[in-house]
């Protein structure tokens, strides 16, 4: 039996005045995502703890069965793993946003979705002016994504940094990173300094010159938020005796994937926009199906779609996801299989941020007889055999 896990990353919304009050999922054409209700069982998710924010980060961790509350210890270690930063127990990773700030305010949490060949650069520079080998350590990431790491620095959570996009529009001086408590002031001012200080560097840089003369947001301030120390994991062989695999193009899911064991396969072009190489990582999926028990498939382009609240553009991502990548899985596979399709969490169009609603799912299994659920959609969800799942993890019903 092999167990297949697609997840479009914020994929779930609310209703959408502009799509006449329905949903990207109830709009988007996806005979595919629907055939797996129709054959299968639905119902609704819980993946946000009360306590915790609403994120991939929690989300993730609470599909792939790893309780959030204990292992997610931020971002910033979730996804160092993923460009091959080891972190020591006593480090602190952090994520490095490259934004744009203009007159004092936070205007993109991603400098214009700034490429990774732009972006290494830029932080390549911040590093050579800040670094410090084996204290401060500055690590490029994909597009936006990067890395400080403070090593030996144990309390990170003492800290209180806010992710960017959160603070679209919100002065600088408002939002940043403080102390909760006197013993990381020192820490805290560093942060602060650190982010006023890195606009002297990447201002004047070449990159973001020619950004500005090509009409794009420049990438002129670094911002960290998500910091933490790693988590110490079971994997999913110690769990649920399953080989898996991951494929996604998003440091986060390779890094929880990392901690949680399993084997990550880089797919080429796989961008984690709309663009993305969606039958790459189908073909790949069905690769890895050849020889895991368990394969998950990220999609993040729903997600993006969702913090630019640009509705068309996350229909148009749905409908890829299903046509060019959960059809040719589904056309694809050879062995018995069970499959899962879920969001992590909603982005909704209107707030343009994550949403700790529950998710909808469904999944079909040879194990499950159909529950009359027709379609997969946010309202179609509600009414299927699965109910509201508050106390279990989408894994366990995958595999149970
Ligand atoms: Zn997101």
């Amino acid at each position: 039996m092999k167990y297949i896990l697609v997840i479009g990353d914020g994929m779930a919304d609310y209703p959408v005045p502009e799509l006449g009050n329905k949903t990207p999922l109830q709009m988007a054409k996806k005979p595919n995502m629907d055939s797996i209700a129709a054959q299968g069982r639905s119902g609704l998710i819980k993946t946000v703890p009360d306590q915790l924010l609403p994120g991939s980060e929690t989300a993730i961790c609470s599909l792939l069965g790893y309780d959030p509350k204990k292992y997610c210890t931020g971002r910033g270690p979730l996804e160092a793993p993923a460009q091959g930063i080891k972190l020591a127990e006593n480090d602190a990773a952090y994520r490095c946003n490259l934004i744009t700030e203009k007159d004092g305010v936070i205007r993109d949490y991603s400098a214009g979705h700034i490429t990774t060949g732009e972006s290494t650069k830029l932080i390549a520079a911040i590093n050579k002016a800040f670094g410090k080998l084996g204290k401060i350590e500055f690590y490029p990431g994909l597009d936006y994504r990067h890395f400080l790491i403070l090593r030996n620095f144990s309390k990170p959570e003492l800290i209180h940094c806010i992710p960017p996009h959160d603070v679209i529009g919100e002065c600088i001086s408002d939002v940043m990173p403080e102390a909760k408590s006197p013993e990381v002031e020192k820490t805290a001012r560093l942060l602060r300094e650190l982010i006023t200080r890195s606009s002297g560097i990447l201002r004047t840089h070449p990159v973001n010159l020619a950004r500005v003369k090509a009409g794009k947001n420049p990438g002129n301030l670094i911002w960290f938020w998500g910091g933490g120390k790693k988590p110490d994991m079971p994997t999913l062989k110690e769990k649920y005796g399953l080989n898996g695999a991951v494929i996604s193009a998003v440091d986060l899911v390779k890094g929880i994937g990392t901690y949680a064991g399993m084997k990550i396969i880089n797919v080429p072009g796989a961008t984690g926009l709309s663009n993305t190489n969606y039958e790459g990582k189908a073909d790949a999926a069905l690769k890895a199906l050849e020889d895991n028990d368990l394969v998950v498939v990220h999609v993040e382009a729903p997600d993006e779609a969702g913090h630019c609240k640009d509705y068309a553009l996350k229909v148009k991502t749905i409908e890829d996801l299903d046509k060019r990548l959960l059809g040719r899985i589904l056309n694809g596979v050879k062995e018995p299989y069970a499959i899962a399709i879920s969001p992590d969490h909603p982005t909704p169009i209107k707030t343009g941020t994550h949403a700790r609603d529950p998710v909808p799912f469904a999944i079909k299994s040879p194990s499950l007889k159909p529950d009359g659920v027709k379609v997969f959609d946010e309202v179609s969800a509600k009414n299927g055999a699965f109910g509201l799942v508050k106390n279990e993890y989408l894994i366990s019903l995958l595999i149970s």
